[in-house]
C-alpha cells in the first residue's frame, strides 16, 4: 500500500523552509495549511515573520496558497493584508481543493508541495495525489482527547521518518524517543 502519511520533509518551523530548499526539490508552489502551521488558532492576524517568509518565497518565484479546513471568516481575516490565494473549508484530506488550487495557480503536481502540521489531513491530502509533504510540529496544539488521539496515530510515521533521516529535537512533540 502506498504510504500517504510519512512526511517527506520535516522542519522545526515553517520559516526554516527556504526558497533555496524548495528550489532544490523542484518546487515552485506551496499549498500551505494555516492553523498551527503558520500561526496558532487564536492568532487572528499574520505576524512580521509570516509576512517576511511569504515575501522571500514570492521574490524567488515561489507562490503560496492557503489550503485550510478552517472557515472563510478566519482565513479571510488572516489573509486580509497578505493577498495570498486562499481556499478555506478545503475538505482535506480530500484532494478536490488541492487540485483546484494547482489548476488556478497553473502548476503541476511535480512542482508543488503540501505544507502542514497534521499527517492525517495535510500529509495525506498531498501525498495521495503525489505531492511531497513538508511537515512542521504544531505551533500550539489543542490538548483535548481527540487531538491527543490524532497525535498518537501520527507517532509511528514520525518515528519512521526519524529512523530514516535522524532524530530532531522538535520531534519530542510526538514523544517518540
Ligand atoms: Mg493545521
Amino acid at each position: 500500500m502506498k504510504d500517504c502519511l510519512t512526511p517527506d520533509y520535516m522542519f522545526g518551523h515553517y520559516y526554516e523552509i527556504t526558497p533555496e530548499f524548495l528550489k532544490s526539490i523542484g518546487v515552485r508552489a506551496v499549498l500551505s495549511d494555516v492553523d498551527n502551521t503558520l500561526a496558532p488558532y487564536e492568532q487572528e492576524d499574520p505576524d512580521e515573520r509570516i509576512v517576511k517568509w511569504l515575501a522571500s518565497l514570492r521574490e524567488n518565484g515561489i507562490e503560496v496558497a492557503f489550503v485550510s479546513n478552517n472557515h472563510a471568516p478566519r482565513i479571510e481575516r488572516f489573509n486580509k493584508d497578505l493577498g495570498v490565494r486562499a481556499y478555506p473549508d478545503s475538505g482535506k484530506p480530500g484532494k478536490k481543493t488541492l487540485l483546484r488550487a494547482m489548476k488556478e495557480m497553473g502548476v503541476t503536481i511535480g512542482e508543488t508541495a503540501m505544507l502542514g502540521d497534521q499527517l492525517l489531513t495535510d500529509a495525506f491530502a498531498g501525498k495521495h495525489i503525489g505531492l511531497p509533504a513538508i511537515i512542521v510540529p504544531p505551533i500550539k496544539d489543542k490538548t483535548n482527547l481527540f487531538f491527543r488521539f490524532k497525535r498518537l496515530c501520527e507517532r509511528p510515521f514520525i518515528r519512521k521518518f526519524a529512523k530514516k533521516h535522524g532524530y530532531q529535537p522538535y520531534m519530542a512533540f510526538w514523544k517518540i524517543r
